[in-house]
C-alpha cells in the first residue's frame, strides 16, 4: 500500500505527515481486514482550496472530504484557523476519511448515507455520548440520501447506533448488511435488506437502541 501526500503550493510537512497517515490507515484496513492499493491525500491550507475539492462553498465544520478516490484534508497546522475544529482532532478526520475511502472501494452502497456516516465515525471512534442526544433524534429515514444528510445530519446518533450494532449483533453482520445493499437503495429496501440479514426489523432495533440511551 502507498500513500501519496500532495501540498499544493506548499513543501513542508511530509516528513511528519507520513507516520501519521500510516497510523490512520492501519485503523481502517485492521476494521475493514483488507488492503487498498494506493491513497492519495491532498493536504489544503485554505478554505477556498475545499470549496474547489468539493465543488461547493463549504461550512465551517467541514475539515475533511473524499471525492472520486482522493481524501482532501486541512493541515493541522491551520485547523483551528479555518475551522471550528481543535488540532487534536486531525487524527480522527483523516481516518474518517480514509475509512470513507474504504467504504467506496469496498462496497457498492452510497446510501443511507448515515450508515456510512455511523461506519466512518466509529473507525476512529469519533463517538461520544451527548446527554441532549436523545431529545435531538432525527428519523433515519431523514437522513437516507446525501441531499437529506446535508440537510438534517446528527452525527453523534449514527456513531451511537453503528456503535450499538456491533456491539449488539457482531461487526460480522454489519458488513453483511453493507455487502448486500444495492448502490441506490429506497428506504424501503433498506429495510428489507435489514430484516433479512438482521432477523428482526429495523425498527425493533432502533426501538432497542433507543431504549438504552441514557
Ligand atoms: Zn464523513
Amino acid at each position: 500500500m502507498q500513500i501519496k501526500l500532495t501540498f499544493p503550493g506548499q513543501r513542508i510537512g511530509v516528513r511528519e505527515m507520513e507516520p501519521v497517515a500510516e497510523e490512520c490507515y492501519k485503523r481502517s484496513k485492521d476494521f475493514f481486514d483488507k488492503h487498498l492499493d494506493s491513497v492519495e491525500i491532498i493536504v489544503l491550507f485554505r478554505r477556498s482550496q475545499m470549496d474547489r475539492f468539493v465543488g461547493f462553498k463549504t461550512p465551517e465544520w467541514l475539515v475533511g472530504a473524499e471525492k472520486g478516490g482522493k481524501i482532501a484534508i486541512f493541515s493541522p497546522s491551520v485547523f483551528e484557523k479555518v475551522s471550528n475544529h481543535k488540532k487534536s482532532e486531525f487524527v480522527f478526520v483523516l481516518t474518517h476519511e480514509i475509512t470513507h475511502l474504504f467504504l467506496r472501494k469496498l462496497f457498492v452502497f452510497k446510501q443511507p448515507t448515515w450508515l456510512i456516516e455511523g461506519v466512518a465515525g466509529i473507525v476512529p471512534k469519533q463517538r461520544s455520548i451527548n446527554p441532549q442526544m436523545k431529545s435531538k433524534l432525527i428519523s433515519f429515514e431523514r437522513m437516507h440520501t446525501d441531499r437529506l444528510w446535508m440537510k438534517n445530519h446528527n452525527y453523534h446518533q449514527v456513531f451511537t447506533f453503528v456503535a450499538y450494532l456491533i456491539k449488539t449483533f457482531g461487526k460480522k453482520k454489519l458488513l453483511s448488511l453493507m455487502g448486500e445493499l444495492e448502490e441506490l437503495n429506497s428506504y424501503n429496501s433498506f429495510l428489507h435488506t435489514f430484516n433479512t440479514i438482521y432477523g428482526q426489523s429495523f425498527e425493533e432495533i432502533e426501538k432497542g437502541w433507543r431504549d438504552k440511551l441514557p
